[in-house]
């Protein structure tokens, strides 16, 4: 587990904190070992205050909220590991929505979509807490939320202050943001969303116009119900009855190439690549397809690491699975796809406790 709390520090910590707690159930991957400290904090003094502590004790604090997008290492974590319980929504003017870091998103999409409040409804069935959404610009079904959030608060570590960060500051990209590239600065604590009252979203999602087809003029209730219906059927919504649902959703991101790359991809594959048009020279390529044409189909299995049986993005644990299985799992994935195709997939979800933040990485 690495190095002890600093030994001179002695200062009592300012809330309860528990001693290695397991993480894996705190995870929806089920992997990984325990966290040296733990605390679940419930308001942002509390927070704030224990954060202090940690840095002062040399302990890194990490932020937990569902744990839908971690892999933990099976040493576990060597630092604090804070479950925030930041909850409180309240519902403005004119679309305004303020909510607690720790709401559960799922249940926010519902909320909305009941009050007939448009603009995350395509968002529906994403596991997770609110307060991660913003870190890789959570998205699906043709919405993200980099275009609902309107701000977002934050304590950020560097200057030591709660600060708001406005959308345009956030810097949001694909599966990207400014909170994501500066890991581990910004603790984010509410957010404010504008939404569209009674505002009916633009379908840019061929499965979802497809079956919303006969409905006329759906609810955003139907909007929602039908997102979360086709998610299930990928195994994309976290339903421990479901044999897949031992994953982190996507593993990977989905891929951004040229012109020339596409060709190149088309030729290797001997067929026509899915691909979505960004600009003149810039293609999206499902890294599904890729995973599957380099070799690796839906529910291939690799110990007790696999890909789910009905989507080739998600790397699944089975019984008796390790964070090292699947990381290894995951790089030979990531190398077939190279060796196939030259083109680099990259992880989505985040690694705590590795010796390296990038454990797929062989090279230096
Ligand atoms: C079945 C399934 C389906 C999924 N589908 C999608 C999808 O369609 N689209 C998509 O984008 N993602 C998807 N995901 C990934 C995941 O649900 C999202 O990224 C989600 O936002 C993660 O939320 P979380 O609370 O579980 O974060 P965690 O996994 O707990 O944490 C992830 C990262 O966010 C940081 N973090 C958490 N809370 C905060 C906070 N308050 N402030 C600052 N940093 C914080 C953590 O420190 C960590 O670095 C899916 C995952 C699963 C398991």
């Amino acid at each position: 587990m690495g190095n002890e709390q600093n030994s001179t520090h002695r200062e009592t910590p300012p809330i309860h904190l528990e001693e290695y707690v397991a993480l894996a159930p705190r995870t929806t991957l089920g992997l990984g070992g325990p966290a040296r400290f733990y605390a679940e904090p419930t308001t942002e003094e509390e927070l704030i205050a224990v954060v202090a502590w940690a840095e002062r004790a040399g302990l890194p604090p990490l932020l937990l909220g569902g744990g839908s997008n971690l892999v933990v290492a099976d040493e576990g974590v060597h630092g604090l590991i804070l479950k925030p319980r930041l909850n409180g929504l309240s519902f403005c003017d004119e679309g305004i929505i303020e909510v607690g870091a720790s709401y559960p998103w799922d249940k926010l999409t519902k909320e909305c979509a009941q009050r007939d409040l448009q603009g995350i409804e395509c968002l529906g069935g994403i596991p997770g807490s609110v307060g991660a959404t913003p870190v890789q610009n959570v998205g699906a079904y043709g919405q993200e939320v980099a275009d609902t959030i309107l701000e977002v608060r934050a304590y950020d570590r560097k200057t030591k202050a709660i600060t708001t960060i406005s959308n345009r500051d956030c810097e949001f990209s694909y599966r990207s943001s400014r909170l994501k590239k500066e890991a581990g600065r910004f603790f984010v604590l509410k957010e404010k969303f504008r939404l569209l009252h009674q505002g009916r979203p633009e379908i840019r999602n061929g499965e979802l116009a497809q079956r919303l087809n006969s409905a006329e003029n759906p609810s955003l209730e139907e909007f929602r119900a039908t997102v979360v219906q086709l998610r299930k059927r990928k195994s994309m919504v976290y339903d421990p009855r479901d044999p897949n649902h031992r994953s982190a959703g996507s593993f990977f991101t989905n891929v951004e190439v040229t012109k020339e790359q596409l060709e190149e991809i088309k030729k290797r594959a001997e067929s026509e690549p899915p691909h979505f048009v960004l600009a003149e020279d810039r293609f999206k390529v499902p890294s599904a397809w890729l995973i599957e044409k380099a070799g690796f189909p839906r529910g291939t299995q690799w110990g007790n690491v696999g890909l789910s049986t009905v989507h080739a993005l998600a790397l699944v644990a089975r019984n008796g699975a390790t964070s090292q299985e699947l990381v290894d799992f995951a790089r030979k994935v990531k190398e077939g796809v190279f060796s196939k195709f030259m083109i680099k997939i990259e992880p989505e979800p985040q690694f705590w406790g590795f010796s390296s933040p990038r454990p797929l990485e062989t090279g230096p």
